[in-house]
Protein backbone atom coordinates (compact mmCIF):
# COMPACT_ATOMS: atom_id res chain seq x y z
CA UNK A 1 0.00 0.00 0.00
CA UNK A 2 1.36 3.59 -0.68
CA UNK A 3 0.17 6.62 0.38
CA UNK A 4 0.50 9.80 -0.86
CA UNK A 5 1.28 12.70 2.18
CA UNK A 6 0.75 16.36 1.33
CA UNK A 7 1.74 19.42 3.92
CA UNK A 8 3.81 22.43 4.32
CA UNK A 9 5.08 21.64 7.17
CA UNK A 10 8.24 19.27 7.30
CA UNK A 11 7.71 18.28 11.16
CA UNK A 12 3.81 17.48 10.32
CA UNK A 13 4.74 15.62 7.31
CA UNK A 14 6.84 13.64 9.23
CA UNK A 15 4.51 12.68 11.92
CA UNK A 16 1.96 11.55 9.18
CA UNK A 17 4.71 8.80 7.70
CA UNK A 18 5.93 7.84 10.80
CA UNK A 19 2.32 6.85 11.60
CA UNK A 20 1.88 5.61 8.24
CA UNK A 21 5.25 3.13 8.48
CA UNK A 22 4.14 1.81 11.41
CA UNK A 23 0.91 0.97 10.13
CA UNK A 24 2.58 -0.92 6.84
CA UNK A 25 2.39 1.94 3.96
CA UNK A 26 5.42 3.25 2.16
CA UNK A 27 5.11 7.28 2.32
CA UNK A 28 5.58 9.26 -0.35
CA UNK A 29 5.77 13.24 0.29
CA UNK A 30 4.44 16.39 -1.01
CA UNK A 31 5.30 19.83 0.28
CA UNK A 32 2.29 21.55 -1.46
CA UNK A 33 -0.99 20.96 -3.58
CA UNK A 34 0.93 21.65 -7.22
CA UNK A 35 4.04 19.44 -5.87
CA UNK A 36 1.44 16.48 -5.19
CA UNK A 37 -0.33 16.76 -9.06
CA UNK A 38 3.30 16.73 -10.49
CA UNK A 39 3.70 13.49 -8.08
CA UNK A 40 0.51 12.20 -9.80
CA UNK A 41 1.43 12.72 -13.20
CA UNK A 42 4.77 10.73 -12.84
CA UNK A 43 3.30 8.02 -10.81
CA UNK A 44 -0.40 8.00 -9.51
CA UNK A 45 -0.36 4.50 -8.42
CA UNK A 46 -1.55 6.04 -4.88
CA UNK A 47 -4.02 3.87 -2.72
CA UNK A 48 -4.91 7.02 -0.82
CA UNK A 49 -4.41 10.56 -0.45
CA UNK A 50 -3.68 12.58 2.96
CA UNK A 51 -3.97 16.60 2.36
CA UNK A 52 -3.42 19.38 4.42
CA UNK A 53 -5.70 22.18 4.13
CA UNK A 54 -3.59 25.58 4.32
CA UNK A 55 -0.37 25.26 1.92
CA UNK A 56 1.18 27.69 -0.95
CA UNK A 57 0.89 27.41 -4.60
CA UNK A 58 -2.03 24.63 -4.24
CA UNK A 59 -4.07 24.44 -1.08
CA UNK A 60 -5.68 21.29 0.15
CA UNK A 61 -9.37 22.39 -1.43
CA UNK A 62 -7.45 23.29 -4.28
CA UNK A 63 -5.97 20.32 -4.46
CA UNK A 64 -8.63 18.05 -3.87
CA UNK A 65 -11.06 19.38 -7.04
CA UNK A 66 -7.74 18.77 -9.22
CA UNK A 67 -7.39 15.26 -8.23
CA UNK A 68 -11.35 15.07 -8.74
CA UNK A 69 -11.32 16.25 -12.25
CA UNK A 70 -8.88 13.68 -13.67
CA UNK A 71 -10.55 10.53 -14.83
CA UNK A 72 -7.50 8.43 -13.60
CA UNK A 73 -7.52 9.79 -9.89
CA UNK A 74 -10.89 9.90 -9.03
CA UNK A 75 -11.16 6.63 -7.33
CA UNK A 76 -7.86 7.00 -4.88
CA UNK A 77 -9.59 7.60 -1.15
CA UNK A 78 -8.45 10.94 -0.36
CA UNK A 79 -8.09 12.80 3.40
CA UNK A 80 -8.41 15.99 4.49
CA UNK A 81 -5.74 16.33 7.54
CA UNK A 82 -6.14 19.93 9.18
CA UNK A 83 -6.32 22.34 12.15
CA UNK A 84 -9.59 23.67 10.35
CA UNK A 85 -12.29 23.29 12.64
CA UNK A 86 -14.82 25.33 10.80
CA UNK A 87 -17.59 22.86 9.74
CA UNK A 88 -17.98 24.96 6.55
CA UNK A 89 -14.52 23.94 6.01
CA UNK A 90 -14.89 20.37 6.16
CA UNK A 91 -18.09 20.79 4.56
CA UNK A 92 -16.76 22.11 1.54
CA UNK A 93 -13.83 19.81 0.97
CA UNK A 94 -16.05 16.66 1.27
CA UNK A 95 -18.04 18.35 -0.94
CA UNK A 96 -15.33 18.85 -3.11
CA UNK A 97 -14.52 14.92 -3.24
CA UNK A 98 -12.55 14.18 -0.07
CA UNK A 99 -13.92 11.12 1.46
CA UNK A 100 -12.82 11.75 5.19
CA UNK A 101 -11.12 14.38 7.53
CA UNK A 102 -8.71 14.03 10.52
CA UNK A 103 -8.35 17.00 12.74
CA UNK A 104 -4.54 17.75 14.36
CA UNK A 105 -3.56 16.85 16.96
CA UNK A 106 -4.39 13.00 16.14
CA UNK A 107 -3.10 9.65 17.59
CA UNK A 108 -1.63 7.00 15.35
CA UNK A 109 -5.15 4.97 16.21
CA UNK A 110 -6.91 7.75 15.59
CA UNK A 111 -5.44 7.80 11.86
CA UNK A 112 -5.72 4.32 11.73
CA UNK A 113 -9.10 4.33 12.23
CA UNK A 114 -10.05 7.01 9.64
CA UNK A 115 -8.28 4.53 7.37
CA UNK A 116 -10.32 1.72 8.33
CA UNK A 117 -13.25 3.47 7.46
CA UNK A 118 -12.07 4.63 3.95
CA UNK A 119 -11.35 0.43 3.73
CA UNK A 120 -7.14 1.33 3.31
CA UNK A 121 -5.73 -0.84 5.49
CA UNK A 122 -2.12 -2.97 5.27
CA UNK A 123 -3.39 -6.27 7.09
MG1 LIG B 1 -0.33 23.81 6.20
Amino acid sequence: MRALVIDDSAAMRNIIARCLKALGFDVVQAIHGKDAVEKLRSDAKFDVILVDWNMPEMNGYEFIKAVRAVEDWRGIPLMMVTTETETTQVVRALAAGANEYLMKPFTPEMLGDKLALLGVTTS
